[in-house]
């Protein structure tokens, strides 16, 4: 019933907020991009794109993830949005979904998958739903101590549905383009090398770690960062024959900014970047509206915070409109430099990669019950100890092996492959470097969610992504059989192009 209403209220708004677009609209559209309009009308695509957006914001007290302890909603900072860009090259459909959540659940990718293919006939593997991993936004997904609402992941599956179906519905002759740019000084490497005997015991009481997740900054014991980081910005850009934005994809491998107030909901710097874009190209209240969208790329040891060196205080989402300005430009810098094509080839393969599960055994099953027994039953657990505990507890009735969905899309001569991991940074530079198809990029947390995803050589080093628990269970070589499955199935849109 809630949801219901709330559909309804929001298609009543959207209504209304089209009939006023519709009515201002034809004095911004005289305004845009005059140049391009004469220059391209003469030309006759094949290639059609559409896009819109679904609003996401939750109600009050809903869950929400993205720590150890569970947070409740209590303030909304900025609306929440599943963000939809759908291509048609005439014969072959690809829709790609990037929405303000910290994770997505398979079984809420699968639900609006199947809504997706009922409607319009898109193949779920033909589909692409991720999550940016902003960590304000309501609960999706069982984590640490957050639950989901079923009414939200219900309400979040149909509305990932909506939006492709009226991105389905504003389908028009478009022109696409793509490139990357570069922005260094955002990310990086979160996981460092520390000095013998400065890393602290796991939350299972073991001394072997020698990498230290966000280890303090300007701390003396730091020797190295563990691994890279991932500068680039690729970006896909669609355009109307008129020259008209229709929507801007882009790509940035950052886990998160963060520095919102406890309880607040907010898009993070996806949502700023998405709002920045708009602004920079004035491209606000365009009828249809363009969508501007920041997918996540590999981020899963990579963040914002310069260890060597604090950054200038910023304070409550000044880091979050810093970042977002920074990416902003950079894309709208870019791209006025790349080449539009009027048609272009489109291809998808997807396949479910059967993986094993780090079940914690007997002994360690027996130590976690003991550290909740000396718990006391009435208090909410805040130790690493307790709260890996309950995980190791809840893990152990997972299955042995587990589905991880990999997809690669081909958009012509560009490749987007998608992993339902927070995959280590590593992972996407080499399936950029061995990628068949060039360009090459990857979007994290799709198509549903398994955990962490660090390197065989990560795991050795140790440290939270490696730790065991509901966010990081994947077997020790999930990450060799998803990037080797990965190049395969660009291998094999690569062949049939
Ligand atoms: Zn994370």
């Amino acid at each position: 019933m809630r949801i219901t209403r709330r559909i309804l209220a929001q298609t009543t708004a959207g209504a209304l907020l089209g009939f006023l677009l519709t009515t201002a609209s034809s004095s911004v559209l005289a305004q845009s991009t005059p140049g391009e309009q004469t220059k391209e009308t003469s030309v006759k695509p094949s290639l059609k794109a559409g896009a819109a957006t679904s609003n996401i914001s939750p109600w009050l007290d809903l869950s929400i993830n993205g720590g150890l302890r569970d947070g409740k909603v209590k303030y909304l900072h900025d609306e929440l949005h599943a963000r939809a860009l759908v291509l048609d090259d005439g014969k072959t459909k690809l829709a790609i979904v990037v929405c303000d959540s910290c994770m997505i659940p398979r079984e809420v990718v699968v639900r609006a998958k199947q809504v997706i293919e009922k409607q319009s006939g898109i193949a779920a593997d033909h589909v692409l739903i991720s999550a940016t991993h902003a960590h304000s936004c309501p609960t999706a997904g069982a984590v640490f101590q957050s639950l989901p609402d079923p009414e939200y992941q219900e309400f979040l599956s149909v509305r990932i549905a909506d939006a492709v179906q009226r991105a389905i519905n504003g389908l028009e002759p478009a022109l696409i383009g793509w490139g990357a740019g570069k922005n260094e000084n955002q990310v990086f490497n979160r996981r460092w090398k520390m000095k013998p005997g400065t890393v602290p015991p796991d939350p299972f009481g073991k001394t072997a770690d020698r990498a230290k997740m966000n280890p303090g900054i300007a701390n003396p014991n730091l020797v190295e960062p563990a691994g890279p980081t991932d500068p680039e910005v690729p970006i896909v850009s669609v355009k109307a024959v008129n020259g008209r934005p229709i929507a801007l994809l882009a790509n940035y491998s950052l886990h998160y900014v963060g520095g919102v107030g406890p309880g607040h909901v907010s898009a993070d710097y996806y949502g700023a970047f998405a709002d920045r874009v708009k602004e920079l190209k004035q491209a606000d209240r365009l009828d249809p509206p363009f969508v501007a969208m920041m997918s996540n790329g590999t981020s899963g040891d990579i963040n914002n915070i310069n260890f060597r060196k604090a950054h200038e205080p910023a304070g409550p989402y000044g880091r979050i409109r810093l970042v977002a300005n920074e990416l902003a430009t950079e894309v709208v810098r870019v791209e006025k430099t790349i080449a539009y094509r009027d048609h272009v080839t489109l291809d998808a393969r997807a396949e479910d990669l059967r993986l094993g599960v780090r079940l914690p055994n007997e002994e360690e099953l027996a130590a976690a019950k003991a550290t909740l027994d000396a718990w006391p039953k009435d208090k909410p657990l805040t130790g690493l100890s307790e709260v890996y505990a309950r995980d190791s507890i809840l893990l152990s009735q997972y299955p042995k092996t587990v589905p991880a969905n990999i997809q690669a899309l081909r958009i012509g001569d560009l490749a987007i492959v998608a992993i339902p991991c927070e995959v280590f940074v590593e992972i996407g530079l080499k399936l950029k470097a061995e990628s068949p198809i060039k360009p090459t990029f990857t979007i994290e947390l799709a198509n549903g969610y398994n955990g962490y995803l660090p390197t065989k050589e990560q795991h050795q080093l140790g440290g939270y992504e490696t730790w065991r628990a509901r966010s990081s269970y994947l077997e020790v070589d999930a990450a060799s059989k998803i990037t080797d499955k990965a190049l395969d199935l660009l291998k094999s849109l690569d062949q049939a192009r």
